[in-house]
This record gives C-alpha cells, sequence and structure tokens, in this order.
C-alpha cells in the first residue's frame, strides 16, 4: 500500500470511506496548482469532449484546465487554431507503446500504410506532438509537468503552435512516416488535433506518401469523437492506443481523480466502438490496449475484469502491459516486480486474450 494514497486496493473496493480518503492527494496536488478540484457542475457551459462534461462558469475553467466560459460561449485558452504543444521527431523504430504491432517497427505489405514491406522503417521519423493538460488526475503521471504549461499564461503562450505550422511541419517533411498525439491527453485537444489530422492525411493521400495518424490517450473522449479519431487512423494505417488504468470504479477514481463509473463505463465503450471499427483492417490493428501494472493497486482483481472486458470484445486486441516506476505522487511503491508482471500475463492469457505483450521489461525486478 502506498502512504501517499492513504488506502489499499481492497479497501477502496469493499470500504465506503475508502476513496474519499484516497481523494485528498487529488485535492491537494491539485489546490496547489489552482486546478479546479473535480469537474465543475452546475456553472453554466457545458464541454462534452470527455466524460468529465465540465459544466463551466463564467470564466472558470474545464478539470484539464484548458477549456473556458468566456461570455456563455465555450473556448479553449489559446484560441481554436493553436495547440498547446510540443512536436519533435523521434527515429524510427521508437519505444512506442504499441511496438509490437505498429508497422513502423514490423513494417506492412500495403504501401498505404508503410514504406517497409518487411522490418523497421529505417532512416524515417515519427512526428511526436506532445500535448499539455489532460482530462486526469493520475497519481503515477510519468508526464505531470505538462500541467505546469496549462497553469502558466506564459508557457502557454511559449507552447502554442498554430494548424497551419503543424500541418507544414507534418506534411511537408517526407522523413516523417508516422504523427503520435499523446502529452498529456488529446483529448481535451481534439477539435485541434483532428483538424490537422484530416489535413495531414488528405494532403498524404494527395502525394501517395505514408503518414498514419496515431492516438495515445486515456480513451474517455465523447464516443462520437473516439470514431473519429478511428476513422483518421484506419484511413491512414495509424493505431488507437487506449491506456486503461483499472476496472473497479473505486481503484480507478483513486487512481485518477475522476468519477471511476462514469470513466470505466466510458473506456469500455470506446474500446469496443475501435475494435468494432478494426474489424475491416487485420493487417495493423486499429486498436491497442495499454495497462500500467501500478504495485498493489492494479492488482489480480483489477487485472481479471479488464482481460475479460477485453476478451469479450475481441480475444485479438493487442494488450501491453506496462511496468510502473515510481513518479510524480506516487514515490514510495517499487518498480513493477517480475512477479507481477508474469502473473498479469498468465491472467490475460487464461482469460483468452490471444495477443499480450510486455513493454519496458528492463524496469522489472524482485521487488515483491
Ligand atoms: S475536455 Fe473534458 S475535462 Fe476538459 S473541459 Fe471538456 S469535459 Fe472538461
Ligand atoms: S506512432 Fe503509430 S506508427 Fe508510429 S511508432 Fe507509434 S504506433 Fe507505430
Ligand atoms: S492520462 Fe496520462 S497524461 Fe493524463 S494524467 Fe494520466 S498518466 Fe498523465
Amino acid at each position: 500500500m502506498s502512504s501517499a494514497v492513504g488506502v489499499c486496493s481492497s479497501c477502496l473496493r469493499n470500504r465506503r470511506e475508502a476513496l474519499e480518503i484516497a481523494m485528498d492527494l487529488h485535492r491537494r496536488y491539485r489546490s496547489g496548482l489552482e486546478l479546479p478540484l473535480q469537474p465543475p457542475r452546475g456553472g453554466g457551459t457545458r464541454c462534452t469532449l470527455c466524460v468529465n462534461e465540465c459544466d463551466i462558469g463564467s470564466g472558470g475553467v474545464g478539470y484539464c484546465g484548458l477549456w473556458t466560459n468566456r461570455g456563455g460561449r465555450l473556448e479553449i485558452l489559446e484560441g481554436f487554431n493553436r495547440g498547446i504543444l510540443y512536436a519533435y521527431l523521434d527515429p524510427l523504430p521508437t519505444n512506442c507503446v504499441a511496438t509490437p504491432v505498429c508497422p513502423a517497427a514490423r513494417g506492412c505489405r500495403n504501401p498505404m500504410y508503410s514504406v517497409s514491406s518487411g522490418g523497421p522503417e529505417y532512416g524515417y521519423y515519427n512526428l511526436a506532438v506532445f500535448f499539455a493538460g489532460c482530462n486526469l488526475d493520475c497519481i503515477f503521471c510519468q508526464n505531470w509537468d505538462h500541467k505546469n504549461i496549462v497553469v502558466s499564461p506564459r508557457l502557454r503562450r511559449r507552447y502554442a503552435v498554430t494548424d497551419v505550422e503543424l500541418v507544414k511541419r507534418a506534411a511537408e517533411d517526407d522523413r516523417i512516416t508516422c504523427v503520435c498525439y499523446f502529452g498529456g491527453d488529446p483529448g481535451p485537444h481534439i477539435v485541434y488535433a483532428l483538424r490537422v489530422s484530416r489535413l495531414i492525411a488528405e494532403e498524404s493521400r494527395r502525394r501517395g506518401v505514408v503518414k498514419r495518424i496515431c492516438w495515445e490517450t486515456n480513451g474517455l473522449e465523447n464516443p462520437s469523437i473516439v470514431r473519429e479519431m478511428a476513422r483518421v487512423s484506419l484511413e491512414t494505417g495509424g493505431i488507437v492506443k487506449i491506456d486503461w488504468k483499472a476496472f473497479t470504479p473505486e481503484v480507478y477514481q483513486a487512481l485518477t481523480g475522476v468519477d471511476g463509473w462514469r470513466a470505466v463505463e466510458r473506456v469500455q465503450k470506446n474500446i469496443s466502438i475501435v475494435a468494432e471499427m478494426s474489424l475491416g483492417r487485420r493487417e495493423v490493428p486499429l486498436l491497442t490496449v495499454s495497462i500500467l501494472l501500478v504495485p498493489g493497486y492494479v492488482d489480480e482483481v483489477e487485472l481479471r475484469g479488464m482481460a475479460e472486458y477485453i476478451a469479450s470484445v475481441d480475444r485479438e486486441i493487442p494488450v501491453v502491459l506496462l511496468a510502473f516506476h515510481p513518479d510524480h505522487l506516487l514515490r514510495d511503491l517499487p518498480p513493477t516486480s517480475a512477479n507481477h508482471a508474469g502473473k498479469a500475463i498468465e491472467i490475460f492469457r487464461s482469460c483468452g486474450v490471444e495477443r499480450v505483450f510486455l513493454g519496458n521489461e528492463w524496469l522489472l525486478g524482485p521487488y515483491y
């Protein structure tokens, strides 16, 4: 058990008062940043981009800190044509979460999806687009610094990139064969990200070059938005990578700060939507699900719940189990142990999931 969380997974699942104790960590952290302690309710202007469905009062901001109510109109802080982001070139093959199934690492016979028919795309790049801001408050976040950008007007301006600039950068460089949105999370920036993606896809189609569009997300977007994200990835050979935090609502909420009941329902729905869309493209899976093996919290109960759900949707959905390392607000736990990872693989296989992979294996050790 982490003393920062204050309660164990079993108490979270079985004792009503446990979640309230765990939420204290989120409240303390977010009040230090002056971010809303919970998604605002009853303010007047409702954002439906993600499961939080913030109802934002005049001059206030949503839970992600990015959307505001200006005179009854919902606006994103730096304007609709700007993303708050940092974009950089990452040589392929990169250590992307979907590497075990990705065309950049394995190649693909379909020339629309890869410049290599077998083996890695050496000499090419991923344009990594790191968005600041997130609609979750994960206590183990490895990129938590992005929230400091969101709350600082000076930093927001420094990291603001127009849609025209980003499209130009991605579309004009033929060494770039994939664009990956992550962060933070692309969810709160999705209006901008989808517009940019459609323009990049259109331009690469016109020129006959490979430009896969991929997403690394917590999967809490509005389902109609997820369909659009998946559609762009489907057409371009890209992958929607959904990171599922926990199965039990109480554990999900303790780890992420948001309503776990709504979030678990939403992530399951979005997984099933993308899985259904995947059926039209088997050579590159459209969907991967990643799961961080948080010691003591993402335990056998959580893993079995997620495994059974994924197997019930489609046994061929690739699942990537990731090793945890202490970071952000969760520094009093060890990295994931080899035992925990081994047990997790066993659980997924025993539930019928056919493609289970282990990411960042080098972090594993004999810790528990
Ligand atoms: S994107 Fe999500 S968290 Fe941000 S304001 Fe909209 S509903 Fe709230
Ligand atoms: S961004 Fe997409 S195509 Fe590129 S390395 Fe990652 S999963 Fe593969
Ligand atoms: S969803 Fe990802 S970026 Fe957002 S808080 Fe959680 S770990 Fe961090």
